[in-house]
C-alpha cells in the first residue's frame, strides 16, 4: 500500500448524516438513486469522486433536505469498479471521507445469507434483521497515518453492543409497515435474535465448509445459552464497524435477507431467490425507508448512546510503558 498523502485536503460536501448503503440498491444505478431522492424534494448539490490520502475515493453524493438536513450518500460502501469489494484501501477512502465530511450518523444497509440452525424456522429470505454483533475481519482497521491508526493502548474500545442501539429503534418503525404491506416477511430485533454479520475472508463467496462451522457455532451457542436469543450469522458485508467507534460515527446497519447461506439449500435456489429480492422485491422499500430515515431520525445522545459511551480513555502509563512513547506524544495531532 502507498504511503498516505495527507497534502491533499476533503473537495466534497458537509453533512452529519451519510448512508453507505450498498448490496440494497445494486438493481438501481447511481442516477436512479439520485432521481428518486431528488423526486422527494431532495436537492442534488454534489456528485463526483473525491481525492483521499489513500487514492482516488468513491462518488459521493450531496443533498439538501427540504428542511434543510444536509445528507451524504457513497453508492454501495465506497466500492470502485476493478478495485476488492469492501477491501482496507477502499474502507480508509470511504471513512476518512465521512471524518472530513464531519459525519455523525450513518445507515449501512446489505443483502445477505441467513445460516440459522433452526432451519425454515428461523430466519428465511425476506426477513429484515437488526444485527447484534458481527466477526471481527482483517480488514476492521483504522486510519492509516492518522491519531486513529489504532486506538490502543491510549483507550479502550468496546465492542459489546457494535450498532446503534438508538437508529435500530428507529430502522425497526420505519420497516414494519413494509411488512404490513408484503415487501418483507418480518422484522427482527436484537432482542429477539443475536445475528452478527460476517463478511467473507476472500473474493467470492462462502464455502460449505465455512457455513457448517458457523452452523456448528450457532447450534451450539444457541443450545447453551437457552435463556437469551437465538444466534444466527448474515453472510455478505460488515463495514468497519471499528472505526466508525473510532470517529465516533453512530451506525444504523439493517440486513435484508435474500438467500439461505451455501450448503444450506441447492444452489440453483440461491441464485434465484438472490435475484429476485435484490431486483424485485427491496430496491424501492430501500429507497423509501432510507429516505424517511434520513428525513426524520434525530442524533443520538453522546452522553448515553454506546456509540459513544463505548471509547474510554486510558492511564497515561499504558502509553509511557512502550518503547517510542517519548516521539510519540511529541507528534502534535
Ligand atoms: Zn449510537
Amino acid at each position: 500500500m502507498a504511503e498516505p498523502d495527507f497534502s491533499i485536503t476533503y473537495a466534497g460536501p458537509r453533512a452529519e448524516w451519510a448512508s453507505l448503503t450498498g448490496s440494497p440498491l445494486w438493481a438501481r444505478s447511481i442516477e436512479d438513486v439520485v432521481a428518486a431522492w431528488c423526486a422527494r424534494g431532495w436537492q442534488h448539490t454534489f456528485g463526483e469522486r473525491v481525492p483521499t490520502p489513500y487514492g482516488l475515493g468513491p462518488e459521493v453524493h450531496g443533498f439538501t433536505l427540504p428542511e434543510g438536513r444536509m445528507v451524504l450518500w457513497v453508492p454501495s460502501y465506497g466500492d470502485i469498479q476493478g478495485q476488492e469489494p469492501v477491501g482496507h484501501e477502499t474502507v480508509e477512502r470511504v471513512f476518512w471521507i465521512l471524518w472530513q465530511a464531519g459525519v455523525r450518523a450513518m445507515l449501512v444497509g446489505g443483502n445477505h445469507g441467513v445460516c440459522d440452525p433452526r432451519g425454515e424456522g428461523g430466519v428465511q429470505p425476506g426477513d429484515v434483521v437488526l444485527p447484534w454483533s458481527f466477526r471481527t475481519h482483517r480488514h476492521h482497521r483504522g486510519l492509516r497515518g492518522t491519531e486513529w491508526a489504532n486506538p490502543w493502548p491510549q483507550a479502550n474500545l468496546f465492542l459489546d453492543d457494535p450498532f446503534c442501539p438508538e437508529l435500530a429503534v428507529g430502522l425497526r418503525d420505519l420497516f414494519q409497515p413494509w411488512v404490513e404491506r408484503g415487501a418483507a416477511r418480518r422484522v427482527w430485533t436484537a432482542a429477539e435474535l443475536r445475528a452478527a454479520l460476517v463478511q467473507v475472508e476472500t473474493i467470492t463467496f462462502e464455502t460449505e465448509f465455512d457455513i457448517l462451522q458457523h452452523l456448528a457455532t450457532n447450534e451450539t451457542v444457541t443450545r447453551l445459552q437457552p435463556d437469551r436469543p437465538p444466534v444466527v450469522t448474515l453472510h455478505g458485508d460488515a463495514i468497519n464497524p471499528v472505526l466508525a467507534r473510532f470517529l465516533g460515527i453512530h451506525v444504523g446497519y439493517y440486513s435484508l435477507v435474500c438467500n439461505y447461506a451455501a450448503g444450506l439449500c441447492p444452489p440453483e435456489r440461491i441464485h434465484d431467490t438472490m435475484t429476485t429480492y435484490y431486483r424485485e422485491v427491496y430496491p424501492e422499500m430501500v429507497l423509501a425507508v432510507e429516505a424517511e430515515a434520513l428525513e426524520t431520525l434525530e442524533l443520538p445522545a453522546a452522553e448515553t448512546c454506546r456509540c459513544e459511551t463505548s471509547l474510554q480513555r486510558n492511564p497515561d502509563e499504558f502509553s509511557r510503558a512502550m518503547s517510542g512513547w517519548q516521539e510519540w506524544s511529541q507528534r502534535g495531532d
